[in-house]
């Protein structure tokens, strides 16, 4: 296989990974990156690994319980409501993305990228010396009602195993939770790491000791010309190609070369005890909270909430508020004095999947972005199926599921003017 100059942009868990998995290919690699590797949801997120990850945002149950979440202060979804015609038609492609045998085709997908997602990141672990960066502790559902049963349903024909537990197996497990959940489901194959931020800034220090570049620049223009040109810091630099791997702000990158993409930021919030009193088994998924729970190694973490605000609005202290209530409620005797608040950017498509795979027009151009709420667990996935586009392998993973032009609905009809040439 021919050696190649590649370009990735955005230290994110997506670019970081992509980049290691380039290098071991053998490619001369440089990443881009405008503040510091892990800076963005990357480094603050809840570093879930679940390869039983198969189960999008958008299912059928959801809708009835919108509208009461827009009733109640501390629901897992809020909206400025200044923001509802920009992000109309991707609330209706969120909406139809629903429909249940629309959840099933992309479940199936999920399932391919998500399955494998620890048997690819591990050799990349044990390379770097990280791998007690990753534990295995599994994941515990709790206040899972009747409307989880698709979700239960998804995971188990994907051949995970899902075991149901009483108010006994679930004060064994978890003796710190409270009695007032009574029944749950355990994920024993779930993994997590407990620190995302280590966990990346890590990985990109592994680049650069084998050789590969970081260059901290803002990334001011994309574009083709028989070869891909990265502007950054006033300087042009040429690659044979390059890598979109710039979470939510991979949009404004493809303007340039005249795509557009259904993505927007869905804000994310957690809030670490760092004095939490009490130690955790497992992680703890409060359903009606779409909270994760997360025993870290800087204390204990609550990740969650889904906010759609205006671009560059200030975090919202409710929010944050919020999930210190949820964590309370969850374990009652949680000490919630000292802590940190931290509010992140997920990259969201309407229909819970990533766009991977070459540009439509540019096969100099490969997009890795859009993965939402599952950006650690995808990770391993997409570099996989970026790896071996480049390579011209077969990819072990069908990126079909993947590609942008699934979005061919007049919704996402592109309005950029702007050129698909560059002359530098
Ligand atoms: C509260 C919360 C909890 C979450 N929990 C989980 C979880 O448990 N498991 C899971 O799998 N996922 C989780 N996620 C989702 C996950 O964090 C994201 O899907 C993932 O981090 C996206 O990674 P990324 O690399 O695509 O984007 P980012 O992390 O946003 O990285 C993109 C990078 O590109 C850089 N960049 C952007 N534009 C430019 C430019 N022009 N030039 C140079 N650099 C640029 C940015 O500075 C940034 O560093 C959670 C998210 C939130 C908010």
């Amino acid at each position: 296989m021919a050696s190649r100059s590649i370009g990735v942009i955005g230290a994110g868990i997506i670019g970081t990974v992509t980049a290691c998995f380039l290098q071991r290919d053998g490619h001369d690699v440089t990443l881009y990156e405008r503040e510091a590797p892990g800076s963005a949801a990357s480094g603050g997120n809840s570093g879930v690994l679940s390869p039983a990850a198969v189960v999008p945002v958008s299912m059928p149950h959801l809708l009835s319980s919108v509208p009461g979440w827009f009733m109640d202060p501390e629901a897992p979804l809020t909206m400025d409501w200044r923001q509802a015609p920009r992000l109309l038609p991707w609330l209706i492609a969120f909406v139809r993305a629903g429909r249940e045998d629309r959840v099933r085709a992309i479940s199936g997908a999920l399932a391919a990228l998500n399955g494998p997602t620890l048997s690819l990141l591990r050799p990349l672990l044990r390379e770097a010396g990280l791998e007690s960066l990753v534990v295995n502790k599994g994941m515990l559902y709790v206040g899972a009602g009747p409307e989880d049963r698709l979700a239960t349903e998804l995971r188990q024909r994907s051949g995970h195993i899902v075991e149901f537990l009483g108010p006994q197996g679930l004060r064994d497990l978890e003796p710190a939770l409270s009695t007032e959940f009574t029944h749950g489901l355990f994920l024993p194959e779930t993994a997590h790491t407990t620190d995302p931020h280590r966990l990346v800034t890590s990985l990109a220090t592994h680049f650069e000791r084998n050789g590969g570049k970081i260059v901290i620049e803002e990334v001011s223009r994309l574009a083709v010309d028989g070869q891909a040109w990265i502007e950054a810091g006033e300087k042009l630099h040429r690659h044979d190609m390059a890598v979109v791997a710039a979470g939510v702000w991979s949009r404004r990158l493809l303007g340039d070369l005249g795509y557009d993409v259904p993505l927007v930021s869905q804000r994310g919030y957690h809030v670490t005890f760092q004095e939490p009193g009490i130690t955790l088994n497992t992680v703890i998924m409060p359903v009606d909270a779409a909270a994760s729970i997360v025993p870290m190694e800087m204390g204990i973490r609550i990740g969650g909430t889904v906010e759609f605000a205006r671009p560059g609005a200030p975090a919202n202290r409710s929010r944050s508020d919020a999930r210190c209530s949820h964590a309370r409620h969850a374990l009652p005797s949680l000490d919630t004095a000292r802590h940190t608040v931290w509010m992140g950017e997920r990259p969201c498509t309407p229909d819970s999947l990533p766009i991977l795979g070459r540009a439509p027009r540019h096969p100099q151009i490969l997009f890795a972005f859009g993965h939402g709420h599952q950006g650690m667990i995808g990770a391993a996935g997409t570099a996989a199926i970026i790896a071996d586009l480049v390579a011209e392998r077969t990819p072990a993973i069908d990126p079909q599921p993947f590609a942008s032009d699934r979005f061919r609905d007049p919704l996402f009809r592109r309005k950029s003017n702007a050129a698909d040439r560059f002359s530098p």
